[in-house]
């Protein structure tokens, strides 16, 4: 059993290593009540990652296995700390009123929040209780898991879709394509609003035709509110050295204004809204 702690507030560039290394594998299907959980830190003042002001929390925990991840400290769950929902959400309570005058919520991101879904689960029903707006950022990866009254609490999935063609998707990410675009469907038939997140990454992910598939995708889904354009950085190329990670990108450069404009061109193209 993990050692119960407290929720670190910091920042998703904060490396976090085997804080908690008698912890499950991430791979396990969470099956518990969700009353305790792993988490890596949070950040209380986001205008990035959902409407109006955020608080962030990143859990720990991924099945994915992207080349240009950013946090590769979040893939396992002996990287968090094993705190109870009970304190997390106290500890949310503490900003609900600042959070609900701006218009704003939480943002359970990762890692992957489906990796413990019960434990997420928890929270967004915890948030919703407080009154505030909840999404989770996601690949949609584990979609499968997440059940109506999971669904019911959210409201906003920031749906990575990392590429459009199948064998990108595998190259990059090391899993399938298909349950994430099921996902998509599943949220699109139950009109649930959806942001979709692109990592666009120069030589891996910009194929005209990648991009294309998936904007032929994503432009008929009228819950579909933003597609956002993540232009690549090596702000978590320290992760991988301090990890001893074999890093695939040290000469992978940010996209160029040009290369932007032309993927924002080919999101518009198919109808949609593109920032
Ligand atoms: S899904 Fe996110 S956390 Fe998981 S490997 Fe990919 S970028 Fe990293």
């Amino acid at each position: 059993m993990s050692k119960l702690g407290a929720l670190q507030a910091g920042s998703r560039h904060d490396l976090h290593i085997d804080i908690s290394p008698d912890a499950p594998d991430e791979s396990e299907v969470d099956r518990g009540e969700g009353a305790f959980g792993y988490a890596h830190s949070y950040e209380s003042s986001s205008r990035y990652d959902g409407p109006g002001l955020r608080v962030v929390l990143f859990l720990s925990g991924c099945l994915l296995r992207c080349t240009y991840c950013h946090n590769p400290d979040t893939w396992h769950l002996k990287a968090g700390t094993y705190v109870s929902a009970d304190h997390v959400l106290s500890r949310l309570a503490d900003f609900a009123p600042a959070l609900r005058s701006l218009d704003g919520g939480l943002t359970i991101s990762g890692g992957e929040p489906m990796v413990q879904l019960a434990f997420t689960g928890r929270i967004l029903a915890g948030a919703k209780q407080l009154g505030l707006h909840t999404a989770i950022e996601t690949s949609g990866f584990l979609g499968d898991r997440a059940d109506d009254k999971f669904l019911a609490n959210l409201d906003l999935v920031l749906l990575d879709i990392k590429s459009g063609d199948p064998e990108t998707y595998r190259r990059v990410t090391g899993r399938e394509l298909a349950p994430t675009l099921r996902f998509a469907e599943r949220l699109a038939a139950m009109n649930k609003p959806v942001w979709v997140r692109f990592t666009l990454v120069p030589g891996h992910t910009d194929d005209p035709a990648n991009v294309a598939s998936i904007a032929k995708f994503v432009g008929p889904m009228t819950n579909v509110e933003w597609v956002e354009i993540q232009p690549f950085h090596q702000l978590g190329a320290f992760k991988w050295k301090s990890m001893n990670l074999e890093y695939q990108h040290e000469n992978t450069q940010a996209p160029t204004p040009e290369l932007i404009k032309r993927v924002t061109g080919q999101f518009q193209e198919a109808g949609c809204h593109v920032r």
